[in-house]
């Protein structure tokens, strides 16, 4: 039972047409008890196709051919062949023999089994009628007849066909043949439902998946379980017997199904396209050629189509065959898989090309080679596709931890940037912008309380930081911070809130050498004896490496609502109560207004800013912001300057936080925005793009009308609304959120751009700065301040840059000093710089003559910084 498969089809078109060499011998069958039986037989061709088994019978015997192998091929041909052989019985018993052409695509076959000259068979079949009835039920082209002892038979045997004349004789004795065939068919059965679950399987994986590729495969090695099903006669016998036709064209179509799904396949499991552009196109060509070739194979006759059949075969054969180990080569590991599953069927093919040429013997293995070959590669082709889906699950996992470290990272990063803007650098204690946003909050939450805002300052700090060193120093700010900690934990009359990361909080520390906390003055009833003893404790030497060390601490205390109702006044208060008579035993002074000593000198001063804003004392200096990658000049701060007739320079970290806090910053504010719009005009005549930046106070947004004020000073100059940009520190913005936010969408609505300042040294609660309509972030001074030493410095100011472009806002770096700080603020994605390093802010005259000549030096400034 012999198949012949796709490359026999090869072969038959391609290789061994008729090149069948003549073999004399005997033309003869001896049946022999138990022996094999030998089929040679002669053979005649015939080209007209014409002949009757009368004339054939009659043939003189040189016509006949002998084929000693039992076995021809002899290609496409329109002749019919004519075969005859003759068996002898030499045994005692009567056999009953089987004649079988073990090719169940022959058309018309008829058998006539003669005894001397009487014809006592006539066997016709062939698949070009329906299966039944047949003489055996069996695909292969079968007759049976009998042999009585020393009996002999001739048999003739006529053999149409369209396609290949592929006529492998062998006679059997019956039971022989129903054993061979049983275990044949045990064999198909397991090969074809091999097939049949791996289709199955790529194709529940390709319906949850909905991958192609899956889809592909199950739909390729359909096509080749088509094949093999119908080139076996399996189909025809068992699915539809009563239709030749059908059976014909099934196995013709199967072969371009299987090539074009096999090629669909291999483009995407190799990912061809990405690096072997010349494969992809050769195989898009053959994917087209297999289309054209599905359409029309209908339409040509029967032989063309079997041609182009076997020459598309063989490229296709040869295009998959060298798609593995090029893309191998490129490092797809898929190609890997891919190699190795073609050679099994390589190695099929060959084999079974090798026997039908003769070189290889008949057995097991080259009589199946094709099957086992292709089972092997739809078998490793599973293999390869599990990895696959293996590899992409682990991928997929590992990209989701990935994302979730990401994620992580981010959080403890911004954690940290949130801890480091709100918390002492040294003693991780929570710092003064936490103080006042605790006691705002506090004092808003519970108006009609009585609370005392203590503070403590370690008087000998700089004296101890001279004998001890600094990294000493720090330690003993620790003890004593850890110390106050301790203390305050056992005042029920602390006031203790927990931060969003759990931790509580109790004591703030206020600056370098300064603490604060928060009495309920309710909870004490009258009775500071704890308190007092605390401060006792506090008061006594610290120890330290062995020394004890004197802090000379001095307490002061405001009490709400007597001294204050914000936390700033509060604050301020409970140091200025620090300076007076210490009220106890523990030099605790309390504030009272009386002896204010500040408060006389202060309002003086403030007499004198409103005169010099009159008189024009007061006068604005500019600092340029460049643009950080191009090196331009994209805009000027106005910074108010103030030359007081008798105390010289005052620095505006001095009077503006007063004119704030006595609403003398109206008229200053004024001021500067009349002052800084009439020089920016002046300037826009030979820098028409320059931009200008006010500084706003939080005072302002609240008591200042200042929609009306820039609507009135940019129609007076003729300045353009774009070219403002209003800069409001975060904490700012912070003290009335609903106000503020009003009023700063009332200022957008004019045109102005609005800029967030002192980013980093405020509460930050991003979720607010995000509903502001700014446009820009400036990170502040003291976070740019030693990126170029600390690498936490480094990464928390990345992180905000991160976060603030995140946001879509445009990032400034205040206060940049050296290049090397520009450099890491480029590097890490920043906009703008301003700072003293391109330069300090200048008086008008000075500005112009730095404009002309400065945008110039300020781009070679940064292009050097950029070569660094
Ligand atoms: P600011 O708005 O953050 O202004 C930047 C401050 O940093 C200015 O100090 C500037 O001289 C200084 N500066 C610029 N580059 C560098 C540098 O490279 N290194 C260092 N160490 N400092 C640099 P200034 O002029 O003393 O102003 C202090 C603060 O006073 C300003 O901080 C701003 O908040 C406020 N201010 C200044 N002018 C006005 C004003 O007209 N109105 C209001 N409301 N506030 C103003
Ligand atoms: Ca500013
Ligand atoms: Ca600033």
């Amino acid at each position: 039972m012999n198949h012949h498969l796709a490359l026999r089809i090869v072969l038959a078109a391609l290789l061994v047409w008729a090149c069948m060499p003549a073999h004399a011998g005997t033309p003869q069958v001896l049946v022999n008890p138990g022996a094999p039986i030998q089929a040679h037989f002669e053979y005649w061709e015939e080209p007209t196709a014409q002949a009757s088994i009368d004339e054939v019978t009659a043939l003189p015997q040189d016509q006949w051919q002998l084929q000693a192998e039992g076995e021809g091929t002899f290609g496409i041909t329109s002749s019919a062949y004519w075969l005859r052989f003759s068996v002898s019985n030499r045994t005692d018993d009567r056999q009953n023999l089987i004649a079988e052409l073990a090719y169940s695509q022959l058309d018309d076959v008829v058998f006539y089994v003669y005894s001397g000259d009487t014809l006592v068979r006539q066997v016709r079949t062939g698949d070009t009628r329906p299966f039944y009835p047949r003489d055996v039920d069996h695909p292969n082209m079968l007759a049976r007849f009998t042999l009585a002892p020393n009996d002999a038979r001739t048999v003739y045997i006529r053999i149409e066909t369209a396609g290949s004349m592929i006529l492998p004789l062998r006679v059997w004795r019956e039971h022989a043949f129903y054993e061979a065939a049983a275990d044949e068919q045990k064999l198909h059965f397991f090969f074809y439902g091999c097939l049949t679950v791996i289709i199955l399987i790529n194709l529940a994986v390709f319906l949850s998946l909905r991958e192609r590729l899956y889809l592909y495969y199950a739909l390729a090695i359909s096509g080749y379980l088509l094949f093999f099903t119908s080139i076996t006669g399996f189909s025809f016998q068992h699915f539809y017997p009563r239709a030749p036709v059908l059976h014909g064209n099934v196995l013709l179509l199967s072969m371009p199904t299987l090539a074009l799904f096999s090629i669909l396949f291999c483009l995407e499991f190799l990912r061809i396209k990405a690096h072997s552009p010349r494969l992809y196109k050769a195989l898009l060509a053959m994917l087209g050629f297999e289309l054209v070739y599905f359409a029309t194979i209908l339409l040509v006759s029967y032989n063309t189509a079997i041609l182009l059949g076997a020459v598309s075969a063989f490229v296709f054969f040869s295009l998959l065959f060298i798609a593995g180990p090029i893309s191998w080569a490129e490092g797809i590991r898929a190609g890997a898989f891919f190699t190795v599953a073609w050679i099994p069927l390589t190695v099929g093919v060959l084999a079974t090309a090798g026997r039908a040429l003769g070189f290889f013997p008949e057995n097991f293995f080259t009589e199946h080679a094709m099957q086992i070959g292709s089972g092997l590669e739809a078998f490793i082709l599973t293999l390869a596709l599990a990895d696959r889906l293996y590899r992409e699950r682990e991928q997929k996992f590992r990209a989701q931890a990935d994302t979730l470290r990401e994620e992580k990272a981010r959080s403890e990063a911004q954690n940290r940037l949130n801890d480091a803007m709100t918390h002492d650098p040294v003693t991780c204690l929570p710092n003064r912008n936490r103080f006042e946003w605790m006691i705002d909050r506090q004092l808003a939450e519970d108006p009609d309380g009585h609370y005392m805002v203590g503070v403590a300052r370690i008087t000998r700090l700089d004296e101890i930081n001279r004998t001890l060193g600094l990294s000493r120093s720090e330690r003993l700010l620790k003890t004593i911070a850890q110390q106050m900690m301790e203390l305050a934990a056992k005042l029920p009359i602390t006031h203790a809130i927990h931060d969003s990361q759990g931790r509580i909080e109790r004591v703030y520390q206020l600056s370098g050498d300064s603490f604060g906390i928060l009495v309920d003055v309710r909870k004490a009833s009258g009775d500071f004896t704890a308190l007092d003893k605390a401060l006792k404790q506090l008061s006594d030497p610290v120890q330290l490496d062995n020394l004890a060390i004197e802090t000379h601490p001095r307490f002061g205390a405001a009490s709400y609502p007597q001294h204050g109702d914000t936390a700033a006044l509060l604050i301020r208060n409970a140091h200025v109560g620090m300076e007076m008579t210490p009220h106890g035993r523990f030099r605790t002074g309390i504030y009272s207004p009386d002896h204010d000593i500040y408060n006389e000198s202060r309002l003086t001063l403030l007499t004198d800013l409103r005169e010099a804003l009159n008189q024009n004392q007061t006068q604005l200096h500019y600092q340029p912001k460049v643009n950080l990658t191009s090196g331009e000049v994209v805009g000027l701060e106005a910074l108010v300057r103030w030359h007081h007739p008798e105390r010289g320079w005052v620095p505006p970290g001095e009077f503006i936080p007063l004119a704030e806090e006595t609403g003398g910053i109206t008229e200053l504010t004024q001021w500067v925005v009349a002052q800084a719009l009439a020089d920016l005009a002046e300037l826009h005549r030979d820098h028409p793009t320059l931009t200008m930046s006010v500084n706003v106070s939080a005072r302002d947004l609240v008591s200042s009308n200042l929609e009306n004020l820039f609507e009135t000073q940019l129609r007076r100059h003729g300045v353009p609304a774009d070219r403002i940009t209003v800069e409001l520190t975060e904490t700012a913005a912070l003290e009335d959120p609903e106000r503020g936010l009003k009023v700063l969408q009332a200022l957008n609505g004019l045109g102005l751009r609005i800029s967030i300042d002192d980013f980093g040294n405020g509460y930050s609660s991003l979720s607010y700065l995000k509903q502001l309509p700014a446009t820009e972030i400036k990170l502040d001074r003291s976070l740019i301040l030693d990126i170029d030493a600390s690498e936490g410095s480094r990464m928390i100011v990345a992180t905000a840059i991160r976060m603030a472009k995140g946001l879509g806002y445009q990032v400034v770096g205040e206060g940049v000093e050296t290049p090397d700080t520009a450099n890491l603020l480029r590097e890490m994605g920043c906009d703008m710089l301003q700072g003293y390093w391109v330069c300090s802010p200048q008086p008008l005259p000075m500005m112009r003559t730095w404009l002309a000549a400065g945008f110039y030096a300020a781009v070679d400034r940064v292009y050097l910084a950029q070569k660094r």
